[in-house]
């Protein structure tokens, strides 16, 4: 199966708006030279205008970190999908870990987040994953089937053709703990048959699954030659021009 390949930075709460722009510029240059894989950056919310603006001639595709849902109303510290989509935002993360782990996102949340986007024509890149914990205990694909039901609940098959999954173990992020390959793989495999069982093959085959958690210069190539791995979802590597660079020219 032919799926394009989406290499995707989430630059979580650094850069101001000048130094996203100049990093932007960076990667927009990088992403025009490689025009057979997808190239996207998750900037700061203070800085996704700049960018927007800054990228907008450029195959570079611009992202949010987080949604909220429905047009507006008193939702204290959100932005809406309208808000996004009016500055030239295409997707948005939902479900990272560092939202479930440290500000108390659950499934439920991440659900409305996801379907707030599909109806404010963003597409939702959802991250799924499970903590060292869990993983040790044997419960891995447990968990991971737990938060595709729950934060897929509701969306249709059409809608979940437009989507983007990313998985991260939570082990993994921001750690220097790359799951191996065989792991990495593993797991991509299971999603895309939980995919084919709860929508249908076709369906299956065309989502991408990305893989994240300190993801490198050094590891990219063989993550990227496992079948299941259509792409990545970089932290850290992706905040130095340098090494998201080497990452998006992944062989
Ligand atoms: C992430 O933030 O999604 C991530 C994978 O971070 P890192 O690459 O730093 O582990």
């Amino acid at each position: 199966m032919n799926r394009r390949p989406l290499i995707a930075g989430n630059w979580k709460m650094y850069l101001t708006g000048a130094e996203a722009v100049r990093l932007a510029q960076a990667v927009a240059a990088t992403s025009g030279a490689c025009l057979d894989r997808d190239v996207m950056v998750a900037p700061a919310f203070t800085a996704l205008a700049k960018v927007c603006e800054a990228v907008r001639d450029t195959p570079l595709q611009v992202a949010a970190q987080n949604v909220a849902w429905g047009k507006e109303g008193a939702y204290t510290g959100e932005i809406s999908p309208i808000m996004l989509a009016d500055l030239g935002v295409r997707l948005a993360i939902v479900g990272h870990s560092e939202r479930r782990q440290i500000f108390g996102e659950r499934d439920a949340m991440i659900n409305r987040r996801l379907l707030g986007a599909l109806a404010g024509d963003l597409q939702p890149v959802l991250c799924v994953g499970e903590t060292l914990e869990e993983r040790e205990a044997d419960h891995t694909f447990s968990v991971l089937e737990q938060q595709m039901r729950q934060c897929l609940q509701g969306v249709a098959k059409g809608e979940m053709r437009q989507m983007i999954l990313a998985y991260e173990p939570v082990w993994a992020i921001g750690t220097g703990k790359t799951a191996t390959k065989e792991q990495a793989q593993e797991v991509h495999a299971f999603l895309r048959r939980f995919l084919a069982e709860a929508y249908e093959k076709s369906v299956a085959d065309e989502v991408r699954i990305l893989y994240g958690g300190s993801v490198k210069p050094e590891n990219i190539d063989s993550l990227m030659a496992q079948s299941d791995i259509d792409g990545a979802l970089v932290g850290g590597a992706a905040l130095n021009a340098e090494s998201f660079d080497r990452i998006i020219r992944f062989q």
